[in-house]
This record gives structure tokens, C-alpha cells and sequence, in this order.
């Protein structure tokens, strides 16, 4: 088990919800069953060796909004809850090939009603230190492409305040 980007800071305005991610690969050879659904399938690319052909990967997300209890499991209860989902939803009874399990403590924002709102007056606080600038998924936007568009936005001001720009 390995546990990601846990935050101790407790913001009581943006809650960060909790959520484990299982990344479950099966071996197609000695599993006739087929996965569907939503899962992706492994596939092999240039640099990666050949014998990892009949892996199929597929990534399993519990917890979340409302269900974060879940995650109180250990990881042998939990892998054992997600297949048998993964039995009785998608037919698959195979043991996997290899099972890794990820816990992203506090990691997924999760905006609420007013937020624009607080967004705006915090920025407003912050005017007079001109070289605070406040960037990441609890701001504008939780998804990487978000989160990308608004660190470069916040890098550009970066580097206007320390060239002497101070509007
Ligand atoms: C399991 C999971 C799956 C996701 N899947 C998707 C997806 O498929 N598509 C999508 O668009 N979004 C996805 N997201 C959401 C997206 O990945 C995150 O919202 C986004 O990466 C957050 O970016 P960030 O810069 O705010 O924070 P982070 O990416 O967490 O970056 C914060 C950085 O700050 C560093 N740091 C922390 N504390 C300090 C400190 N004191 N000093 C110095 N450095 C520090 C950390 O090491 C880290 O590198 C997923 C999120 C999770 C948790």
C-alpha cells in the first residue's frame, strides 16, 4: 500500500475528500473472461517488452464523496471488496496477476456552494502582498489541464512582480 500526497493542513473551506485507486492487471491468457465497462486495457508500447503483452490492466477507484469509510479497510479487505465488484459487475472471477493499491488521502477538492465567491475575496485579501499568488486544485479548476492553464497564469504574475510590475 502506498499512500499519496496526504495533506495535514485542514482548509474548512475547500473539503479534500479521500480515494483509493487499485490498479488490478489480470493475465488474458489464463482468463478467458472479458473485461468491460470503462476500464482501460494494457497495451504494449514501443520500449516495453513484449512478454507484457496478454497483461490487462485495469484501474479501480473506491471511495470518494460519501463513501470514504471504505477506506478503513485494509488492503487485503479492500482488494477482496473490489473483486468481487468486479465479479459481479463485469463477470470477472480470475485472480489477478498483480494487485497495487494507492490511497490519495485529502486529494480531490471538492468545491462548494459560494466558492467563486470566497476565490474573490481571498484575492482581494492578498492585493496588498503582491508576491502571494495562490495556484492548485483548490482554487479554479480540479483537473490537470485546469490545474496546468492556472500554475502558468500564477507564473506569469510571478515573474511580472519580480521584474518590478506591481499592479
Ligand atoms: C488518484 C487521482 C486521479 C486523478 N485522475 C485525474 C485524471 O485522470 N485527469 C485529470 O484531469 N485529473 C485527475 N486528477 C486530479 C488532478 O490530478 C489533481 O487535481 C491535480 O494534479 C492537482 O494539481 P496540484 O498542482 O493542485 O497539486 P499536486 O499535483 O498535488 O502538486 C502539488 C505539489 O506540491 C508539492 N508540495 C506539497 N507540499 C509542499 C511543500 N511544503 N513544499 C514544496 N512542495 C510541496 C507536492 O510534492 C506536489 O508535487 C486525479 C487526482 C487523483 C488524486
Amino acid at each position: 500500500m502506498r499512500e499519496c500526497n496526504s495533506r495535514d493542513d485542514d482548509d474548512p473551506e475547500v473539503r479534500f475528500i479521500s480515494h483509493a485507486l487499485q490498479s488490478v492487471t489480470y493475465d488474458a491468457r489464463q482468463s478467458q473472461e472479458r473485461v468491460v465497462g470503462s476500464g482501460r486495457r494494457s497495451r504494449p508500447s514501443i520500449d516495453r517488452p513484449r512478454r507484457h503483452v496478454h497483461r490487462r490492466l485495469v484501474l479501480c477507484y473506491v471511495g470518494g464523496v460519501g463513501r470514504e469509510a471504505i477506506l478503513q479497510l485494509d488492503d487485503q479487505a479492500l482488494v477482496a471488496r473490489v473483486r468481487a465488484e468486479l465479479a459481479s459487475m463485469c463477470g470477472v472471477t480470475a485472480a489477478p496477476w498483480f494487485v497495487e493499491v494507492n490511497r490519495w488521502m485529502r486529494a480531490m477538492p471538492q468545491y462548494t456552494l459560494g466558492h467563486l465567491e470566497r476565490l474573490n475575496q481571498i484575492e482581494a485579501a492578498l492585493s496588498r502582498y503582491g508576491g502571494l499568488i495562490l495556484t492548485g486544485a483548490g482554487y479554479r479548476g480540479v483537473g490537470i489541464p485546469d490545474c496546468i492553464r492556472d500554475g502558468a497564469v500564477a507564473a506569469e504574475r510571478v515573474m511580472r512582480y519580480l521584474s518590478g510590475e506591481r499592479s
